[in-house]
């Protein structure tokens, strides 16, 4: 592809780099024809990001592509090869209701991969129909942008469409595909697949485009320390990942080794939602019984997978195997200090500590106002929120005497800071805690409207959560939490 490339009206200009690994990493798939699609929804603020015209995307020649009735222009669509430990076991995976259109070449310079999720079987499909329903792409699509808008790596979604064709899950469903926007699809369990193949050149020349993709400075750098480097860059961006989500109180739910990406967004978004009472145990997918992926064990887990992904590039860690062990156990024992200081970093920022030196007692203050919540089963974002406004006092938590003294400890911390003022407490707050999170009573009512045929929940919804932070009037009715008695539960079978 070169500048002379004529633009279509749509604007697509795509590359096919990952088609141009060794053969075994994909098969060329082509995604299959739907009977009447329909635009559902567009993101147009990415779409003009990615220099796309969203109007275009919205006329019959972009819905055709966005369903996949059409290849854009410059597509080599392919389905990708990977591997995963799924709760712990390992398989050999694939993309198997995904086609990966090509990497849309952005006006801004670098490159981003275009992949519609729901298109139909690929030869990794196993039993699955390789389709997917209308809701969970709408779910996908909210939360995602939501997570987008909270500051945080993760895949972008760029459309939503209707097939117009039945999916056959518990019950009949409309079927739709998603536009997934990403960095690259690139996940530890690609890696996993090329090492469980065993061919050492395969598996260089995906380290190889890993870095020309995510760490293009490690290029020149010799071999021996090339992929040590890009080992501690994954690892690094995974540490800063995890701690983000646990500061805003995410669970992915079904952090399996193929759904962990290699460049540090957050990827597959299944049975994920965000805690509303505070408990580390808490857990929302109903697949996930003994509680691997439960909220406090995220960081443990995302350790554990990256250990998957050194294990994969021993080969090219060191000739000798003992010392690439070695070098592997000793960068995967690096996940611990970057997480730690992150989260703590942001949670001094969660209580309005503005300067940079902390003192030895803050991280007591911090797991101290944790355990009262988790006694008092204190809503997550609302305790913070309620810290910021100063809304304190109604909720159960803030009657109890403990939650008095942990106040004025807190108070009399802030007040060590000297020269800082309250505005500038007060503006650090503002952006650490976010006024709203995507409520899982609120995007469960979104998306039963738009199953009926109204998004204007859905829409109303994007648009509170594009940027949380605002504290804006219409954000208020989105703060608030209805309690159930039954725990929520999100399901798989998507
Ligand atoms: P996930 O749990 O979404 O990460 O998916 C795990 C694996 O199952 C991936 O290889 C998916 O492509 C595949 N998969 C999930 N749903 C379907 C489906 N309906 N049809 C075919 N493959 C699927
Ligand atoms: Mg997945």
């Amino acid at each position: 592809m070169n500048e002379s490339t004529p633009l279509s009206p749509i604007g697509w200009r795509l590359d096919n780099s990952y088609a141009r690994l060794p053969d075994s990493f994909y098969v060329r798939q082509a995604p299959n024809p739907v009977r009447s699609p329909s635009s559902v929804l567009v993101n147009d603020k990415l779409a003009a990001a990615l220099g796309l015209d969203p109007a275009a995307l919205r006329s019959p020649e972009g819905v055709a592509a966005l369903a996949g009735n059409r290849l854009p222009e410059g597509s080599v669509p392919i389905a990708e090869a990977y591997a995963g430990h799924q709760f712990g076991y390992f398989t050999m995976l694939g993309d198997g209701r995904a086609v990966l259109l090509g990497e849309q070449l952005l006006p801004s310079g670098g490159r981003l991969d275009v992949q519609l999720k729901g298109s139909g079987r690929t030869p990794f499909s196993r039993q699955g129909d390789g389709r997917a329903a209308l809701g969970p792409m709408l779910r996908e699509y909210v939360i995602s942008e939501a997570m987008n808008g909270l500051g945080i790596p993760t895949t972008r979604s760029l459309a939503v469409t209707a097939t117009g064709q039945p999916v056959q899950r518990e019950r009949e469903l409309p079927g739709a595909v998603l536009t997934r926007i990403a960095a690259s699809h690139l996940r530890v369990g690609t890696f996993e697949f090329a090492a469980g193949r065993g061919d050492k050149s395969d598996l260089t020349a995906l380290a190889d485009y890993a870095i020309q993709r995510h760490d293009p400075g490690l290029a020149e750098l010799p071999a021996e320390e090339r992929y040590l480097r890009f080992l501690e860059g994954v690892i690094k961006r995974q540490a800063s990942l995890i701690a983000q989500w646990q500061l805003v109180g995410f669970v992915h739910g079904v952090m399996n080794t193929d759904n962990m990406t290699i460049s540090g967004e957050t990827i597959d978004y299944g049975p994920c939602a965000f805690l509303d009472t505070y408990d580390p145990a808490t857990v929302f997918s109903s697949i996930d019984r003994n509680g691997r992926y439960a909220f406090g064990n995220q960081p443990s887990i995302a350790a554990w997978n990256l250990a998957r992904l050194a294990e994969a590039l021993l080969p090219l860690l060191h000739e000798k195997e003992e010392e690439a062990v070695r070098l592997a156990e000793e960068a995967v024992g690096t996940f611990a200090d970057p997480f730690r200081e992150q989260w703590l970093s942001g949670m001094r920022a969660k209580l309005g500590l503005v300067l940079e030196e902390s003192e030895d007692d803050d991280e007591a203050l911090i797991e101290d106002l944790l355990t009262l919540m988790k006694e008092q089963r204190a809503d997550y974002t609302n305790t913070f929120r309620n810290l910021t406004l100063g809304e304190l006092g109604e909720d159960a938590l803030c009657l109890t005497p403990a939650f008095g003294d942990w106040k004025q400890r807190w108070k009399l911390r802030q007040h060590r800071e000297a020269g800082v003022t309250d505005e500038q407490r007060e503006a650090l707050m503002l952006r650490s805690n976010p006024a709203v999170i995507p409520r899982n009573h609120r995007v469960e009512e979104a998306l039963e409207a738009a199953e009926a045929g109204d998004l204007t929940l859905v829409e109303r919804l994007l648009h509170v959560l594009e940027n949380p932070y605002a504290y804006s009037p219409e954000q208020q009715e989105y703060a608030s939490v209805t309690r159930s008695d039954a725990p929520y539960r999100t399901f798989c079978g998507t």
